[in-house]
């Protein structure tokens, strides 16, 4: 039976390898609404390749220069800006909405799909770390499965199939430590973006690659994981394992330790959520045991990469500071890629708006706009 699908965010990294995954491994899949940004090129191509009947684009400049782009001989409906993806994630054709988008942009159509009645395949961890409590309120209200695309909480998801109803004890969230695991603090002090962004085992977009190297991407992803797994702060346990081949673990009552392994392909986290429970045989490569025979363990640093304290901290404050810290990171993150901040600019950022934020109840989306849009205003005053 046919499925029909929608891709937000698919000229990125995830969007892309998620076309792959369509494309390699499941022939009765329909991509029926793609988005891009700014990338008009590669939208093109993918609307020649995959023929959606709508896209979405930045805005209405863009929604123009995509006409000058060989499309094809099926033209779809164009929309653009926030409505338009919110659009692209509610309309009707798609059962599916995959959620590759990313940064802030990514909650609203989250929550668009959602009260929709769509299934999601959820790539975009900023949309749970803004509104977790939301999200997972509407999806329950709602019916609908929100099923994780991130590595580590797809490893979890997997560990915790066919123990449905066993208690977790803890949840072994691991992290690759980023391009500067080994350096010390003095040199870390004066890393550029271009050293930031050299992942030592994934290759993502540039958002979450400085992510990865500040810590702040497991910080977002231990928020992300309480969400999910309707577990306590206190029961996930962080921990550095820099050859990212266990993607992540769950400890049960027992003591028994559930890990998910594979090589580090994001195709295949991807594959399980569209598919999940059941597995599709596919050639991606395979792991070796032999070639990968050595599985290390570290603590991780809270003092070279503070940004993980901060995401704590944030959660513990609870209601929308998760937001304030996302959009203060999301912009600083832009600076330091920029060139115009340093690299501990982007927590000591982060760690000012936390002590100046008075934090409110989380009730609905609005809360989240209003909270953003105080940060907004406060790293434009903000002096570094
Ligand atoms: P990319 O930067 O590679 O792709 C982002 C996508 O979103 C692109 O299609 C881009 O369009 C589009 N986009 C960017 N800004 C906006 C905006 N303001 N409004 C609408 N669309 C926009 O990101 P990734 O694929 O790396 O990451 C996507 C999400 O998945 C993130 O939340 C990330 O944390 C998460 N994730 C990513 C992993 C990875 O391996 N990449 C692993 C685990 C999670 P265009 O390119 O056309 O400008
Ligand atoms: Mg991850």
């Amino acid at each position: 039976m046919a499925v029909d699908i929608a891709v937000l965010g698919a000229t990125g990294s995830i969007g892309t390898q998620t076309l792959d995954v369509v494309r390699q491994c499941l022939p009765n899949v329909r991509v029926r609404v793609l988005t891009g940004y700014g990338n008009l090129p590669k939208l093109a191509e993918l609307i020649r390749e995959f023929k959606p009947d709508m896209v979405c684009v930045k805005d209405e400049g863009t929604t123009r220069e995509l006409e000058g782009f060989n499309l094809g001989p099926n033209r779809p409906e164009v929309v653009s800006g926030d409505d338009g993806l919110v659009h692209c994630a509610a309309e009707n054709r798609s059962s599916i909405v995959v959620n590759a988008l990313t940064g802030k942009a990514g909650l609203a159509p989250t929550l668009a799909a959602i009260r929709a009645g769509k299934d999601i395949a959820l790539a975009n961890k900023e949309s749970l770390v803004t509104a977790g409590a939301l999200i997972m309120t509407e999806a329950k209200k709602k019916g609908v499965r929100v099923t994780p695309i991130d590595s580590e909480h797809s490893a979890i998801w997997q560990c915790l199939q066919g123990n449905e109803g066993n208690e977790i004890e803890k949840i072994i969230l691991t992290a690759s430590g980023g391009p500067f695991r080994t350096w010390p603090f003095e040199q870390i002090e004066n890393a550029t973006a271009k050293d930031a962004l050299k992942h030592p085992n994934w290759f993502m977009g540039p958002k979450i690659t400085i992510d990865s190297a500040t810590l702040m991407n497991k910080g977002l992803e231990y928020i992300e994981a309480l969400w999910l797994f309707g577990v306590k702060p206190e029961q996930v346990e962080i921990v550095v394992h820099p050859q990212s081949i266990i993607h992540s673990m769950v400890q049960f009552t027992d003591g028994s330790v559930m890990a998910q392994m594979g090589l580090p392909d994001m195709r295949l986290p991807i594959l399980y959520a569209l598919t999940a429970p059941k597995r599709v045989r596919n050639d991606f490569p395979r792991m070796d045991f032999l070639s990968h025979n050595t599985l290390t363990f570290e603590k991780p640093d809270e003092e070279r990469f503070p940004c993980l304290a901060l995401a704590k901290k944030a959660i513990t404050m609870g209601g929308t500071a998760p937001a304030v810290m996302n959009a203060v990171n999301e912009w600083a993150v832009g600076q330091f890629l920029q060139g115009k901040i340093k690299f501990y600019d982007i927590s000591a950022i982060i760690n000012h708006a936390l002590k100046e934020y008075t934090v409110k109840p989380l009730n609905r989306a609005d809360d989240v706009w209003e909270a953003e849009k105080w940060a907004g205003e406060l790293v434009e005053t903000c002096q570094l």
